[in-house]
C-alpha cells in the first residue's frame, strides 16, 4: 500500500517513504496546502507509516495502521474542537499533559492539529512550549492552509511537506470514477477552476447536481428573459426565513460567476451555468452578478426578506 492513497504528490511520496522506512522520524511535521489538497489523507497515511509494524510502511493490513487509518488508534490524538472558530488553548495545554503520559500500544504518540491557520498567537505558543521538549516518543502533525498564518518561530520548527497539485491526467481518471453519472464538459469545469486541488473539484461537482427547485426556477427564466418565471421563483421566497433565503441567494451568485467566467473559455462546473453563458451577454451576466450581491449584502444586513425580493424583482431583467 505505502503511500498510494494519496493521489499524485510524487516526491513527497518517495521522500516519506525513504525517511520513515528507515525509521527517520520526524518530532513536528507541517503539513501545508489549501483546501481539498489531501493534507489529512497525508497525515494518515504518515501517522500510520510511523506505527506500523509491517514491513512496507504503511502497509495498511497490520492491526496498528488499520486502527490508525480507521481513526481508533489509541496513540493518534486529534487536538480540535470542530464547533469553535478558534482551536481552544486548553486543549493544547491538555495534550501537552498527555503527551508525558507514555504511549498505550505504538512506540510513539502522535497529536495531530488539523487547523493550524485557526490556532491563534496563544495556541501556537502554547503548542511551542510542546515542541520545546516533547519526549522521545511524541510526534507532531500540523496542517494549515495558511502557512503564512503560523508564527515564524513555529514555522522554522517543523519538516516542512507541502502538497502539489495534481496534474489533469490523474484528476480526470479519479473524478470520472467518483462522478460517472458527470458529463466530461462538467468534469473538464470542475478541474479547471478547482486549481489542481482534488477535493475542490469533487466539492463542486457535488455541489453542482444539488440545485435546489428555486435555483432551477431561477436559472431557467433568466436564461429566457421570462419575468413571470422569475416572480414565480421569487415571489414565495418573500415569506422564507433569512438563513433560508441566503443559501439560495449565494448559490444564484455562484452560477451567475460561473457563467460570467465560462464565457471567457472556462468551461462551467454548474450545467445550468452553460446554459446562462450562452443565453446571456457578459454585461449582462455582469450586471445580475452585481444584483445579487447587492442582495446577500442586504440579507445580512437589516432589510427584510420580502424587500430584498422586491429589489430582485425589480432589477433582475
Ligand atoms: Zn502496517
Amino acid at each position: 500500500m505505502g503511500f498510494d492513497a494519496l493521489l499524485g504528490n510524487d516526491r513527497l511520496k518517495e521522500n516519506l517513504r525513504h525517511s520513515v522506512g528507515r525509521g527517520r522520524i520526524s518530532h513536528f511535521y507541517l503539513i501545508s496546502g489549501p483546501e481539498g489538497s489531501g493534507k489529512r489523507t497525508l497525515a494518515r497515511l504518515l501517522a500510520a507509516a510511523i506505527v506500523c509494524t509491517g514491513a512496507q510502511k504503511p502497509c495498511g493490513i497490520c492491526a496498528a495502521c488499520r486502527k490508525v487509518l480507521s481513526g481508533s488508534h489509541p496513540d493518534f490524538i486529534t487536538v480540535d474542537d470542530p464547533e469553535k472558530k478558534t482551536v481552544p488553548v486548553d486543549l493544547i495545554r491538555k495534550a501537552r499533559a498527555d503527551m508525558y503520559i507514555q504511549p498505550n500500544e505504538a512506540d510513539r504518540k502522535i497529536y495531530l492539529f488539523p487547523r493550524g491557520q485557526d490556532m491563534g498567537v496563544p495556541g501556537q505558543n502554547a503548542l511551542l512550549k510542546i515542541l520545546e521538549e516533547p519526549p522521545a516518543y511524541g510526534v507532531f502533525i500540523l496542517l494549515t492552509d495558511r502557512a503564512e498564518a503560523l508564527l515564524p518561530t513555529v514555522r522554522s520548527r517543523g519538516t516542512a511537506l507541502a502538497m502539489q497539485n495534481l496534474p489533469e491526467r490523474l484528476m480526470r481518471a479519479r473524478l470520472t470514477e467518483l462522478f460517472p453519472q458527470a458529463g466530461p464538459e462538467e468534469i473538464s469545469g470542475a478541474i479547471a477552476r478547482s486549481g489542481g486541488w482534488l477535493g475542490q473539484a469533487q466539492a463542486l461537482l457535488s455541489q453542482g447536481r444539488q440545485v435546489s427547485p428555486q435555483t432551477e426556477k431561477f436559472t431557467s427564466a433568466f436564461a429566457a428573459r421570462d419575468k413571470l418565471l422569475l416572480l414565480q421563483a421569487l415571489v414565495p421566497m418573500e415569506r422564507w426565513k433569512r438563513d433560508q433565503v441566503l443559501p439560495v441567494l449565494e448559490q444564484w451568485l455562484q452560477i451567475l460567476q460561473s457563467a460570467l467566467v465560462s464565457r471567457s473559455g472556462v468551461q462551467a462546473v454548474y450545467p445550468a451555468a452553460r446554459v446562462l453563458s450562452t443565453a446571456r451577454s457578459s454585461q449582462e451576466l455582469m450586471d445580475a452578478v452585481h444584483h445579487l450581491q447587492k442582495a446577500i449584502e442586504y440579507t445580512q444586513g437589516n432589510v427584510s426578506v420580502a424587500a430584498v425580493c422586491g429589489y430582485l424583482e425589480w432589477v433582475l431583467q
